[in-house]
């Protein structure tokens, strides 16, 4: 039976398109952000509505958490530093807000004995130079901490380790997603991700900047596969476990680049720009591919993903131009 629902960040990519879902669900939705990344604009439509109650403060404030967290019956919890430019930028900012942030949730979520959904990344995984499917007990492979990248998949394992530590210490109904790439329309290129970047370029028609040589590989899933993930998670009951949540759908980033200019009818350069000359030195190591295994979550809630590549790409492409339309 719906009820209140509970979203961290839910003025975010992901958190909005969450909102949307489950207020068509007949949940009443709580949305505390503190609107850094997140915006006013992923919640068009929303925000005059009486079912849905934004509250813009942070995850840091135990006792906003704490008030939201004893109103609502669930809890998903996206609200995190995301981005590589970001985490390369303000790797202790990255550190405070996720493990902090996360800690006050899970505490709040125990107390009043609220199950809650913690979002974490593929970037817990680390570096694997293999090609082979990433399932949830994989090992994790990092680099040195002098490379800022790892701040934010070190907060993301943080909050895993403690939301599983909690659920066996403490009886805290719990459960993870670990999110592959997930794309769609109303993601910021600005923090670096990389197909916003490449449509607003080839819509502009300035050049596609490809980091690296482009052969490293990526699987792209449409946010509304995710979101429905997500809320599957949550009502499937099953606690103090961890699943993927991707596509399959490989492409290496070059060949990317390549399908968005097509597709954007646009007759922008593809440049090839050395990682050095976009991070500061030593900051960024590239991983080369990353696939998820989605056997778990399939077996548990018969989740899949059912949008292409190519639906993706179309969607941002056409959001995109009715953003620029409506700014024009
Ligand atoms: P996003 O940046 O759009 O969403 C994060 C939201 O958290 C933003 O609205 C931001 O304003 C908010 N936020 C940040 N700090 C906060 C604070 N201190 N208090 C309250 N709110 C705060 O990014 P997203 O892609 O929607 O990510 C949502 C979640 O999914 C994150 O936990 C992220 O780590 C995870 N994730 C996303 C991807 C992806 O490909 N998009 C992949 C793996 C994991």
């Amino acid at each position: 039976m719906p009820g209140k629902a509970l979203i961290t960040g839910g003025a975010g990519f992901i958190g909005s398109h969450l909102a949307e879902l489950l207020l068509e669900q007949g949940w009443e939705v709580y949305a505390l952000d503190d609107v850094s990344t997140g915006s006013m604009e992923n919640l068009a439509g929303l925000t005059e509505r009486d079912d849905f109650h934004l509250v813009v403060e942070s995850v840091l404030s135990p006792a906003v958490v704490s008030e939201l967290v004893h109103k609502c019956d669930v809890v998903y919890h996206l609200a995190a530093v995301v981005g590589v430019q970001l985490i390369v930028e303000q790797p202790g900012h990255t550190l405070l807000t996720n493990i902090q942030g996360t800690e006050n949730v899970l505490e709040y979520c125990t107390k009043f004995g609220k199950r809650v959904l913690v979002a974490s990344s593929s970037e817990v995984y680390g570096d694997h130079p293999e090609e082979q499917l990433l399932a949830e007990d994989a090992r994790r492979i990092y680099g040195p901490t002098t490379a800022r990248r790892w701040a934010y998949a070190d907060s993301k394992a943080i909050d895993e380790f403690l939301a599983l530590a909690w659920h066996e210490e403490r009886g805290l109904d719990c459960i993870i997603a670990r999110l592959f790439n997930t794309v769609g329309p109303r993601q910021s290129g600005q923090y670096g991700m990389v197909i916003p970047r490449f449509v607003s370029s080839a819509l502009g028609e300035r050049p596609l900047e490809v980091h690296g040589d482009g052969m490293q590989t990526r699987c792209f899933c449409h946010v509304s596969d995710t979101v429905r993930g997500l809320m599957g998670l949550m009502d499937s009951g099953v606690s103090g476990a961890l699943f993927n949540i991707g596509s399959q759908e490989r492409i290496a980033i070059g060949e990317l680049a390549k399908r968005v200019r097509a597709k954007a009818g646009s007759s922008s350069e593809i440049t090839f720009v050395p990682y050095e000359d976009v991070f500061p030195h030593g900051s960024m190591e590239e991983m080369f591919h990353r696939v998820p295994s989605i056997e778990k979550i399939g077996a548990a809630i018969g989740w899949a993903p059912t949008k292409t590549l190519d639906e993706i790409l179309d969607d941002v492409i056409a959001f995109e131009r009715s953003r620029v339309e409506t700014a024009a």
